[in-house]
């Protein structure tokens, strides 16, 4: 079968690869539909590995060359013989996260909060970009009839951007900064939307980006941080200039996170959710006079896809939107990864139309 292989820094490849063989009891074996070029996998091509493992993985036993692929819908095509929440047949979206049921974290179902955390992609046997994939029971949830396939691609990225509001706790009426626009931030203004935020201001340095934030929320208001002062846009826009109720910083870039803590109002919240992959400077003295929360946010908890689902189906939260292109596997490298690091690039989410030509 076909699969997407990641062999090393700068190495990915279309392979042939043997078919999963016999089913353990609680494994489920999918056929993936769409699967999502993630922000992630870009990463493990440029600087990797990070999450895919040369050794076995501490808890999957996993290693390079990794099948890709942790976004993604799929239809069931078998069961292991215990397997009792999906059928053979099922249209299913993937939870990508795994962790060691019988330690802290993973008896509660917070899989990203384990120190053995595995994802399905990434540093698992199999990933959503090959003919067929197995995933545990517990990874597959039934997409309800509301939900395209392509939607259901979408659940993975939209239920990281769910937690990041519910992190940023923001209610009806609030006003939000959102900090970067590429898919996870696009995916924080639509669920900060979703959640009742009435006044959100977007900040992206690329045109093409801060274009496509204009026709995905018209209402909202850009700012480009390069040539626009965006703390003046900031106060101007806020309740007697005291600033916004919440950032949430999609960027990973330090200034960001910064002009973050300058854009909320005293007892503000900030959430960083890119990743800051360098130590950052800042000023803890601003933190405590303005008496405001920093925080971090990880992923999901396990249970976010029923709930993810449930916005998607009610129209509220539109997250294929996001899809600018949707190509075959073969090109997943030409026209999706090449596309996706040109930085001046107008794609914002790639699908690999995997059952296409399968
Ligand atoms: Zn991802």
């Amino acid at each position: 079968m076909r699969a997407v292989r990641f062999h090393d820094r700068n190495d990915v490849r279309v392979d042939d690869v043997p078919p999963p063989g016999q089913l353990k009891p609680r494994d489920v074996l999918v056929r993936p539909i769409f699967c999502g070029i993630c922000g992630s996998d870009l990463h493990e091509y440029l600087h990797g590995p990070i999450s895919s493992t040369r050794e076995p993985h501490v808890f999957t036993g996993a290693s390079m060359p990794q099948i890709l692929g942790h976004e993604f819908s799929a239809v069931v095509e078998d069961i292991g013989a215990d397997v009792r929440n999906v059928a053979v047949g099922d249209r299913v979206s993937i939870q990508p996260q795994m962790a060691p049921a019988d330690e802290y974290y993973g008896k509660r179902g917070l899989y990203q909060l384990s120190p053995k955390v595995g994802v399905v992609g990434l540093s698992w046997w199999w990933g959503g970009m090959a003919d067929l994939a197995i995933v545990n029971d517990y990874n597959a949830f039934v997409v309800p009839a509301g939900v395209t396939d392509i939607q259901a691609a979408m659940v993975e990225p939209a239920a990281v951007a769910v937690h990041a509001v519910d992190r940023a706790g923001i209610r009806p009426g609030w006003s939000v900064l959102i900090s970067g626009f590429g898919p996870i931030g696009a995916l924080c203004a639509l669920a900060a939307k979703a959640a009742g935020a009435t006044t959100l201001i977007i900040s992206e340095t690329n045109p093409s980006r801060l274009k496509a934030a204009g026709s995905l929320l018209p209402d909202a208001i850009l700012v480009n941080p390069a040539k626009d002062n965006l703390n003046k846009i900031v106060r101007a826009n806020s309740e007697e200039g005291i600033g916004v109720h919440a950032a949430i910083e999609c960027a990973g870039v330090p200034a960001c996170l910064n002009a973050c803590v300058d854009a909320v109002r005293r007892q503000g919240i900030v959430v960083q959710v890119g990743l800051q992959t360098k130590p950052v400077e800042i000023n803890a003295l601003t933190w405590v006079f303005k008496d405001i929360i920093v925080r971090g946010s990880i992923c999901y908890p396990s249970d976010s896809w029923p709930r993810v689902m449930a916005m998607i189906a009610s129209g509220q939260f539109p997250v294929e939107k996001l899809v600018t292109s949707i190509i075959a596997l073969e090109d997943a490298m030409a026209l999706g990864f090449k596309r996706l690091l040109d930085p001046a690039g107008g794609e914002l989410k790639v699908l690999l139309n995997v059952s296409a030509d399968a």
